[in-house]
């Protein structure tokens, strides 16, 4: 008997390991920009070709490496990081295993360009599969570029377990976020197939909060600031009634480096605690400065977990920190809230000198007067019989209303003033007057609202109904796929769609209910899986699957509406449970008081 235990040959072995680290085109984003940010860059641009499958590309302006650095970089264990295990206990970059540059080189086809202040030429190297292909000088900027091209070219397995492309690219995004919000005064810029999607200016957190989700955290944020001796904690959290459905934005960073951390979570969550409306979720952007020597970020691969020494303080100072900063900011409780998510006509500033009596009221109006009441119904009707909005349509055919348990009795009809008062505009927003000022209504958003709730409680109460396709739809997935449109198929059939397994990878659809006729079936399940996917760790997969298929089909910007339509589709918004954001938190709608007018005439 021959021997039989060999050593694996340096490609081969690197390509395993390249699996740990490189999942996907979003994790040598995150090692690149890494690099960058290491590397003392100040201004970095992201390139992306086709959500990194062909190019991802890193550009810095840091300090370059010298020619036998460019080439020992792309060697495992080639870091200029550490230098012995004690530096393990004080590290302060990113990055620090020298494995990333081996594994990108072992999985893809690689360029850099590279140069330091203090050389004339920079370095000019091809790596393919692990094998250098070509090196020589270069003029370049002081820098590094990097481009890797084609992943995974040499591991078609490894290819075929991506995810499609807007898959991949939230994935990207999710990485680019967190470098962003780590180094608000870097430069950041990312190009997706030549357009360019963020171009981030070098400023304060806020300022990148802001230029990353939107204007309007400007307001929804406020100051986090707690200095002890354990650690120093900054950054912003969200006034609570911008709290969100979904678990939204919510980032940890320790010494620059994001984090996930249950455990810290909780403590910001029980410092809300009754300031949240139920099942719901705060934003945060919460930053952590600890002593090196007392935080381990070496347990886990790409590095998103963490250990403290001292977990159980950490958690004390951040839950106080978080209440202290609620509460300075007179943060009041929840009435404030439900407040705003009722629906409120309070639009006037109390020291508005517009006073009750001087409102003429419609001393006829009776909000229990029959027609009024049955309006809503009879409008949805026409809504959808006379914009042709066969979706809405057909939605009521497969469900019954009446038999919903909404959870809120519809509001009295008395905020809006006049009736025949909504005015489309651009087929895209709804301007309507109500007491004190006027009301905007996304239309889109608005429907948005209005349908996912309504799906959750059919859901919940497996009210859907299916009919019979007359050519039954076939649909293959991978296996991993299968696994989860699997656990899709409970949720699937309380909406009333009739999807059967027929072996491995093989489902078959059979009846759909009516709402969704008209969708793309194979589409619609696409969207579900890639949201459900996202939504992996979350209990309740109701809500990531009543959120697509409201996303899905409800009715679109640029759909005309008549006035019935519109007064019925304000009608079902504000009867929702929570009726002023959309299901990706965004306002369904904006009020305008007389004195906010008035403001623009001064
Ligand atoms: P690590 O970051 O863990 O040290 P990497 O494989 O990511 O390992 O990088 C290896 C080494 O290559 C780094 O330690 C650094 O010296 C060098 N390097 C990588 N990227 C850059 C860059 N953009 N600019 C300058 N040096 C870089
Ligand atoms: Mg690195």
């Amino acid at each position: 008997m021959s021997d039989i235990i060999k050593l694996l040959p340096d490609s081969v072995a690197n390509q395993i390991a390249a699996g740990e680290v490189i999942q996907r085109p979003a994790s040598a984003v995150k090692e690149l920009l890494e690099n960058a940010i290491d590397a003392g860059a100040t201004e970095v641009k992201l390139i992306l070709k086709e959500a990194g499958r062909t190019l991802v590309q890193v550009i810095d302006n840091g300090k370059g490496m010298s020619a036998t650095d460019a080439r020992l970089c792309w060697e495992r264990h080639a870091t200029s990081k550490i230098k012995n295990a004690d530096d393990l206990f004080a590290i302060r970059t990113m990055g620090f295993r020298g494995e990333a540059l081996a594994s990108i080189a072992a999985i893809a086809q690689v360029e850099m360009k590279t140069r330091r202040e203090e050389d004339d030429l920079g370095t000019h190297i091809l790596i393919e599969a692990s094998e250098v292909k070509s090196q020589d000088l270069i003029h370049s900027p002081v820098g590094t570029s990097i481009a890797m091209k084609n992943l995974f070219f040499n591991v078609p397995v490894r290819r075929n377990f991506l995810k499609s492309n807007p898959v991949e690219f939230r994935h990207i995004m999710e990485e680019f976020h967190r470098v962003a919000l780590a180094y608000p005064h870097i430069g950041l810029s990312l190009f997706h197939n030549d357009r360019e999607e963020y171009n981030l200016k070098p400023s304060a957190l806020r300022q990148r909060i802001v230029a990353l989700f939107g204007v309007d955290y400007n307001e929804k944020l406020v100051p986090l600031e707690e200095a002890t001796t354990i650690a120093t904690i900054g950054g912003f959290i969200c006034k609570p009634e911008y709290a969100r459905k979904t678990r939204g934005e919510q980032y940890f960073f320790v010494n620059g480096r994001f984090i996930k951390s249950p455990y810290l979570h909780h403590a910001v969550q029980i410092a809300y605690k009754d300031l949240l409306p139920k099942e719901t979720f705060p934003t945060y952007f919460i930053y952590l400065e600890i002593d090196p020597q007392k935080v381990d970020i070496n347990i886990h691969p790409t590095k998103t977990e963490i250990k403290f020494e001292d977990e159980r303080s950490i958690y004390a100072i951040l839950k106080s920190g978080t209440q202290r900063s609620l509460g300075r900011f007179n943060i009041s409780p929840t009435i404030d809230f439900e407040q705003e998510a009722a629906f409120s006509m309070h639009i006037l500033p109390p020291t508005y000198p517009v006073s009750a009596p001087t409102i003429k009221v419609d001393a006829e109006f009776n909000p229990f007067e029959p027609q009024r009441n049955v309006k809503p119904r009879q409008t949805e009707m026409n809504l959808a019989a006379k914009s042709n909005l066969s979706n809405w349509e057909k939605l009521y055919e497969g469900f019954d209303r009446q038999e919903q348990p909404e959870a809120k009795p519809q509001p009295p009809v008395e905020p809006i003033e006049l009736s025949h008062s909504y005015f489309q505009v651009h087929n895209s927003y709804i301007i309507v007057q109500v007491k004190g000022g006027l009301m905007l209504i996304d239309q889109h958003g608005a429907h948005e609202r209005v349908l996912f709730e309504r799906f959750l409680s059919m859901l919940k109460n497996h009210t859907g109904v299916s009919q019979q396709l007359l050519f039954p739809v076939t649909l293959e997935y991978n296996a991993s796929d299968a696994a989860f449109v699997e656990e899709m198929m409970v949720p699937l059939h309380s909406l009333g769609i009739d999807i059967q397994r027929k072996d491995a990878t093989v489902f078959v659809v059979s009846g759909v209910a009516p709402y969704i006729q008209e969708t793309n079936i194979k589409d619609l399940l696409d969207e579900l899986l890639d949201e459900f996917r996202q939504s992996n760790t979350l209990s309740d997969k109701n809500i990531p699957v009543a959120r697509t298929l409201a996303r899905k089909t409800a009715i679109r910007k640029g759909q005309s509406l008549n006035q019935e339509e519109m007064e019925a589709l304000a009608n079902d918004l504000f009867a929702c449970e929570n009726s002023s954001i959309n299901t990706s938190g965004k306002p369904t709608f904006y009020k305008l008081g007389l004195c906010d007018l008035d403001k623009f005439f001064i």
